[in-house]
């Protein structure tokens, strides 16, 4: 942000490999002293947070109208009110999922008791994308504070305000001996990978997420990788058409102008239902974005030239470039680009070789909708992959056949907001799964704890070793009654 201060300016290039490691071990330290692990502490801080939203939801849409030209409402609903709405959930949740969780044991142990006890895994990196800023920045939080961590976090410097404003805000509420903020870019980072962490959670591209991986196994340190993909939208054509339009619409240009994780990147349907499809998205665009899109305050703005000139090389590519059948204006001066709509366009064009994450939409078209299951099987493990049909088997086939992060029939991207399903990638699309309570999991360890007492110390464990004994243990680890009795008798 323009407003930062030399000052700061001056700690942010002193923060290298030096910086960072004394950082670590501080939160090291405060981690050792058990401050993190008390119900009140985590209860605490998830209450601290949602104060910082209600006090500071301007400030918040300021930043990231600064950052993308977010329109308000995508901010409030989508990001503010995603975010709060997941704090009260851990916290309403918080002292069910602290509870240790007793489970049977088997009769090779008896007599004893059992019980899964999750523990804090210590100190954790939380990288974060500029696309959602704020929420991809602090929902990992929550599960990271929820489950006991001491954490850094490191905002995308390609929404510097809303960086800044993380930096700022989590420095006011939150316990600073327990929690960080570490802005910076590549080398900032670099210096932050090269510690040893108890988890780093990095939501990005999947380049970066190899590095982060790399770096991570020096340390045999476990990660979360929150990556995205080209998220297919299969549609058939016994719909209601006008509410599946709608419905693509606000999963596409309706999440920060395609720039989401889980944007629908491109449509399948037959070659007979594409024109009726393509009539009906541009009656819908037309109603939403009006007749000069580039100039619609509800759509956001291409976040820099880097990812414009990466999406006008998508347009200009000789393959698709007489293929739009709607939109594809321009303002560079503005970092606009209009919602746009490619038709037929051939599957070894740029565009469907790579993730789109912008408003560009292209429809590919069948024969058979069915013939839409090969295309999609035969690129990478999607993020999201959306249906849209009425048809029970087609319904059944596509969950059984589709392998994707997470699935959704007759909307797009709903699927995020709902906090008891796993949030997260398949393959390519990532590793691991956060939201709700697969968020406190995914920073917790579960550690297995067997209580025995003095009683039941069976001598068939200990030499000299016999046949008889070689018989029983084979039938009380096979877990059998039946085997152990005829162990007994001699009969087995
Ligand atoms: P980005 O450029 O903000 O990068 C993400 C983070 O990686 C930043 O904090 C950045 O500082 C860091 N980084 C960049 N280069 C690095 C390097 N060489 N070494 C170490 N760290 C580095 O975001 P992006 O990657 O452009 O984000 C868009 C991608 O993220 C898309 O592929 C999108 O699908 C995916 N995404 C996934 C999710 C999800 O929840 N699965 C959410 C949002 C975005």
């Amino acid at each position: 942000m323009s407003s930062s201060t030399d000052a700061d300016e001056k700690k942010k290039e002193s923060f290298n490999a030096e910086a960072a490691s004394l950082l670590v071990n501080n939160l090291r330290a405060t981690f050792a002293s058990g401050t993190t692990r008390s119900y009140e502490w985590r209860a605490s801080q998830l209450k601290a947070l949602i104060k910082l939203c209600d006090a500071h939801e301007q400030q918040i849409i300021d930043a990231l109208y600064s950052d993308l030209a977010k329109p308000p409402l995508e901010t409030v609903a989508y990001e503010i009110a995603m975010f709060k709405n997941s704090c009260k959930a851990a916290l309403k949740e918080l002292k069910r999922w602290m509870t240790s969780e007793k489970v049977k044991t088997s009769i090779a142990t008896f007599p004893s008791t059992a019980e899964i006890v999750s523990e804090p895994l210590g100190v954790v990196l939380v990288i974060s994308a500029w696309n959602y800023p704020f929420l991809l920045s602090l929902e990992p939080v929550i599960g990271a504070i929820a489950a006991g961590n001491a954490l850094v976090l490191k905002p995308s410097e390609i929404a510097p305000a809303t960086s800044s404003l993380l930096a700022k805000l989590l420095g006011e509420y939150l316990d600073n001996s327990c929690t960080r903020v570490v802005e910076g870019a590549v080398d900032e980072t670099s210096a932050l990978l090269q510690q040893k962490w108890d988890k780093i959670f990095y939501t990005g591209n999947g380049r970066v997420g190899r590095i982060v991986m790399a770096a991570a196994a020096k340390h045999l340190t476990p990660v979360v990788l929150e990556l995205g993909g080209k998220s297919p939208v299969v549609v058939d054509s016994n719909i209601d058409l006008k509410v599946a339009t709608r419905r693509i619409i606000a999963g596409k240009w309706g999440c920060n102008n395609g720039q989401a994780c889980v944007s629908p990147d491109y449509i399948i349907t037959t070659k007979d239902y594409a024109p009726k499809l393509v009539d009906s998205l541009k009656a819908e665009l037309e109603k939403f974005y009006g007749k000069n899109p580039l100039e619609s305050k509800d759509l956001s703005r291409i976040v820099n030239s880097n990812h414009f000139g990466r999406l006008t090389k998508f347009l200009d590519d000789e393959k698709v470039s007489g293929k739009i059948v709607f939109g594809g204006e321009k303002d560079e001066s503005k970092l606009r680009i209009s919602p746009t709509i490619l038709l037929d366009i051939p599957r070894n064009s740029l565009i469907m070789r790579e993730e789109i994450f912008g408003p560009l939409l292209p429809i590919i078209t069948v024969d058979k909708l069915e013939e839409s299951f090969d295309v999609i099987n035969s690129g990478t493990k999607p993020l999201a992959a959306y249906l849209f049909t009425t048809n029970n088997k087609l319904k059944e086939q596509f969950v059984m056949n589709i392998s994707a992060g997470g699935l959704v029939v007759n909307d797009t991207a709903l699927h995020l907001a709902v906090n008891t399903l796993p949030f997260g990638g398949v393959g390519e699309s990532g590793v691991g799964a956060y939201h709700g309570k697969f968020s406190f999991d995914a920073f917790s360890h579960k550690k297995a704890v067997l209580y025995r007492s003095f009683l039941g110390d069976a001598p068939v464990r200990y030499p000299p070793y016999t046949n008889i004994k070689m018989r029983l243990l084979k039938a009380l680890v096979g877990g059998g009654l039946l085997g152990i009795i005829r162990a007994l008798f001699g009969l087995s």
